[in-house]
C-alpha cells in the first residue's frame, strides 16, 4: 500500500503482517507448488495465532474490527506468499463475512470464532460442473426433512476443499421459484456430515490450496445450519461477492509487486553489450509502464476500500468491486508477463519464482467471477447511474457547433 496514505496503526499492521510473510519457509512455498502440501493448514495456524485472520470482523470473536482499508494493506502482504496462502487466508475473510452478518449467535461461536483463531478450516461452495458464471442455475439441492436438510448435488473447483473442516454451500430449495434469486439458500455443512471430497485436477498453478470436487450424497444437515432464510441466499451471495472479489483485488497487487521487485533488480544486475539491461529503454520501459500499472491498480483497490468503509450505496460498491477485480488482476498478468520479459530465458526457469507467479496469477482474470462477468455487472451498474441522462457536471455534448442541428441527431 502507498505508505502516504496509512496512518500509523496501518503501518503498524503492515510490518506486522510482514514479519508474518517472512517468518513462512521458503521451502514450504516450494513444496505447495510440487503438491507435496495439499493444504496450507501450518500457515493458516501462525496466522491464527497472531491475530491476522479475519481483521475486519469484530473483537469479541477473534477479529480486530477493522476496516477494508487495513483488511487491503494486509492482503497485499499475505499475496506476496503466492496464490494459495493468500486464497485461503481470504477464504476467512469471505466465509467469515456470511457468518459475521446472516449467522445466528450459535454458528458465529461454533464457526466464526475458531476460524479466526485458525483452528477451524473452511471453503465456499459456489461453482458446479454445470457452470460457474450462471450462479442462480445451481443444481445442488437441499430437501427439508424434519429438522434436517438432505442435500444432493456436487460442487467442483472449490479451494481449499481438501483441508476444510466445514463448507459454506449453496443450494436449491425452491426449484421452481418464478425467480431464481429466490430459489436458493445457504448453509454450513461440516466435512463430517458425509461429504466426499475428490481431488481430481491437475492445476496449471495455484497449486497446494487443496482444490477439489465436493460431493453431497444426500448428506443430512442440520436444519439449524441454515444462514440466514429459507431461499434467501441470493441476498448473501450479492453481499459475498464483495470480500470474494476485493481479496482478489488485493491479491493480485501483491502477487504483481513481489514479481515487479525481482525483475527490477535483476534489471539493475544483469548485463548484456557491456551495460546493464536497464539501460535499454525496451527493458526499463518495460519497468515503466508495470509500476504505473501496479500503482493505479492499487489507487483503485484503495479508493474502493475506502468507499465500502463509508458506505457507499450497494449498486455503486457493486461496480467498484468489480471494477477493482477486473483491473487488478489483468494488471498482475501484464506485470508479470513483463518481468519474464525482462529477465529473458532465466525468468522462464525454476531459478526465479516468476513462472511460478505467472501460472498462478492466470487463475484470478478466471475466479470470483470470470473479469468478462466483472463486465457484465461495471456496464449494468454505470448504466444504471448514468439513467438519469443527466451529466455529473457540465453536459459537454453542446459544445460542438452543429451541437443543435437536431437533423442529423438521428438515434433510430
Ligand atoms: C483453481 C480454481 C479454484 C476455484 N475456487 C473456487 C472456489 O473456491 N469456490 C467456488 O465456488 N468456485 C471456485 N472456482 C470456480 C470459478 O469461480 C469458476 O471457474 C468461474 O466462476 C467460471 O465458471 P466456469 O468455470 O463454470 O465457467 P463458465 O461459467 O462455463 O464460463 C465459461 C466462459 O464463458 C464466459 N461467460 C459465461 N457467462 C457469461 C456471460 N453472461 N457473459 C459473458 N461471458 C460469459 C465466462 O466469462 C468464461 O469465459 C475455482 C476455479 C478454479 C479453476
Amino acid at each position: 500500500m502507498f505508505d502516504f496514505l496509512m496512518n500509523d496503526e496501518q503501518k503498524a499492521l503492515q510490518e506486522e503482517t510482514r514479519d508474518f510473510t517472512r517468518s513462512v519457509d521458503r521451502q514450504y512455498i516450494l513444496d505447495l507448488d510440487a503438491e507435496k502440501i495439499q493444504y496450507p493448514k501450518e500457515i493458516l495456524q501462525e496466522a491464527g495465532r497472531r491475530n491476522l485472520l479475519g481483521l475486519r470482523f469484530p473483537e469479541k470473536y477473534g477479529g480486530r474490527g477493522l476496516g477494508w482499508t487495513d483488511e487491503i494493506i494486509a492482503l497485499e502482504e499475505v499475496a506476496t506468499l503466492g496464490i494459495p496462502p493468500s486464497c485461503l487466508y481470504s477464504l476467512v475473510s469471505i466465509v467469515g463475512e456470511c457468518i459475521n452478518e446472516y449467522g445466528t449467535e450459535e454458528q458465529r461461536e461454533e464457526y466464526l470464532r475458531p476460524t479466526l483463531a485458525g483452528k477451524k478450516f473452511c471453503s465456499e461452495a459456489l461453482t458446479e460442473p454445470r457452470g460457474g458464471s450462471d450462479f442462480f442455475g445451481a443444481t445442488t439441492t437441499a430437501r427439508k426433512d424434519g429438522d434436517h436438510y438432505i442435500l444432493h448435488g456436487q460442487k467442483r473447483f472449490i479451494v481449499g476443499a481438501e483441508g476444510s473442516d466445514y463448507f459454506m454451500v449453496y443450494a436449491k430449495t425452491d426449484p421452481d421459484a418464478a425467480d431464481p434469486r429466490n430459489s436458493l439458500s445457504c448453509f454450513l455443512v461440516d466435512r463430517d456430515d458425509d461429504v466426499e471430497v475428490k481431488h481430481v485436477y491437475g492445476l496449471m498453478g495455484a497449486r497446494g490450496g487443496g482444490t477439489g470436487r465436493v460431493l453431497f450424497r444426500d448428506t443430512r444437515v442440520p436444519a439449524k445450519n441454515l444462514v440466514g432464510e429459507e431461499n434467501g441466499a441470493g441476498r448473501i451471495f450479492y453481499r459475498m461477492m464483495v470480500p470474494e472479489r476485493m481479496t482478489s483485488a488485493a491479491g493480485a497487487v501483491g502477487g504483481a509487486r513481489a514479481s515487479l521487485e525481482v525483475a527490477t533488480r535483476y534489471s539493475t544486475r544483469r548485463m548484456a553489450f557491456g551495460q546493464k539491461i536497464k539501460e535499454f529503454q525496451a527493458v526499463s520501459f518495460k519497468i515503466a509502464e508495470s509500476i504505473t500499472e501496479l500503482d493505479a491498480a492499487r489507487g483503485l483497490v484503495y479508493s474502493t476500500a475506502r468507499a465500502l468503509d463509508s458506505g457507499i450505496p450497494a449498486g455503486r460498491a457493486r461496480r467498484m468491486v468489480s471494477e477493482s477485480k477486473k483491473f487488478a488482476t489483468e494488471m498482475s498478468w501484464h506485470v508479470i508477463n513483463h518481468c519474464m520479459q525482462v529477465m529473458g530465458g532465466i525468468g522462464y526457469t525454476n531459478v526465479y519464482p516468476i513462472e511460478r507467479a505467472l501460472r498462478d496469477c492466470r487463475l484470478i482474470m478466471i475466479w470470483t467471477g470470470t473479469n468478462e462477468v466483472m463486465n457484465l455487472i461495471i456496464q449494468h451498474e454505470f448504466y444504471k447511474e448514468m439513467a438519469d441522462g443527466k451529466a455529473a457536471g457540465r453536459d459537454t455534448e453542446f459544445d460542438a457547433p452543429e451541437a443543435f442541428n437536431e437533423e442529423e441527431k438521428i438515434f433510430e
